[in-house]
């Protein structure tokens, strides 16, 4: 069994502060952020439970940087810049410390390459199994704060990557597109922006929910990742593409003639992103057109949160 002050004492050496905004990080009863008074602060949680969100088998440093990424992509999604996160774990006694370590190795390699610091959080053991929580604080940019209401009709939609089939591996490796929505939000007004984790049409609905619109989408024009190929489960890829959820791509609404300059343009070329434009916004009902033309309505297909088991 571990001891929680060996853990303890880890942490104080490794979470060193990696941003000079963290006034007081890990070792007080509470930490401290020097914030910039113009700047919107965006926070946000999520919760990973093993058995239902992770499995022991995928690895703990692997799970630990999901928890922190599933985070960053939801900051992606209000194009705000990630600053700092607050970990809490409960953990299953027969965890030793260096399953910890691990854990906290993969959150921090990410929270690294974003240059964003953890500066606390809190641990408990017991006899269930492993639950992470991590909250992550961000910053806004300096323009509004890109919502998933505000697309209107007309607006070309766009996602940022191939989609389906994540649970080949994409669901745990992914990289939060936070770079991607930060430029886009400078070069373009990001008029709605959600990030795919259900699924593109369940997504899309959600989008389409809070802005007030519809929207078709185009077969012909939906990226599809080889993984929904790989799948060969019976499950088309196209389905896959629609259902899948986990592919933490971004899906975001623009005016039409920013939609045609950022498919010219591909300003995300050097980040290895692609823009796709899959659709337009419409003033109601949620559509996909197929390759010969015909317009079915595309219902909310996807994950679903459950509850218990
Ligand atoms: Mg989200």
């Amino acid at each position: 069994m571990m001891s929680e002050l060996d853990l303890i004492n880890w942490l104080r050496k490794r979470l060193g502060g990696v941003n000079e905004q963290i006034l007081v990080g890990l070792g007080d009863d509470a930490a401290v952020i020097k914030w910039a008074s113009d700047r919107k602060l965006v926070i946000t949680t999520d919760m990973m439970l093993e058995g239902t969100c992770f499995l022991a088998e995928h690895g703990m440093r692997r799970i630990g940087r999901k928890a922190l990424a599933i985070n960053l992509s939801d900051l992606a999604a209000m194009a705000a810049e990630p600053i700092a996160a607050v970990v809490s774990l409960a953990l299953p006694r027969s965890l030793d410390l260096p399953a910890v370590q691990e854990l906290y190795e993969g959150m921090l390699a990410l929270a690294e390459e974003f240059a964003m610091a953890i500066i606390g959080g809190d641990t408990n053991s017991w006899s269930g199994p492993l639950a992470i929580n991590v909250a992550a604080i961000g910053r806004a940019g300096p323009y509004p704060v890109v919502r998933r209401k505000g697309a209107q009709p007309g607006d070309w939609l766009f996602v940022t990557g191939p989609l389906g089939g994540s649970i080949l591996g994409k669901h745990l490796d992914f990289i939060p597109r936070v770079r991607e929505a930060l430029r886009l939000s400078h070069i373009v007004s990001l008029r709605a922006m959600i990030d795919i984790s259900d699924g593109l049409a369940r997504d899309l609905h959600h989008l389409c929910q809070e802005s007030g619109c519809g929207a078709i989408i185009e077969e012909e024009h939906i990226p599809i990742s080889s993984a929904a190929y790989a799948l060969r489960d019976g499950v088309s890829p196209l389905e896959h593409a629609l259902s899948d959820g986990e592919d933490f791509e971004l899906l975001f609404a623009v005016a039409p003639e920013e939609g045609k300059r950022l498919l010219q343009t591909q300003p995300l070329q050097d980040l290895d992103v692609i823009l796709y434009p899959i659709g337009e916004c419409i003033p109601e009902g949620i559509y996909i057109r197929y390759r010969d033309g015909h317009l079915a309505h595309l219902p909310p297909l996807g994950y679903t949160h459950r509850f218990g088991n």
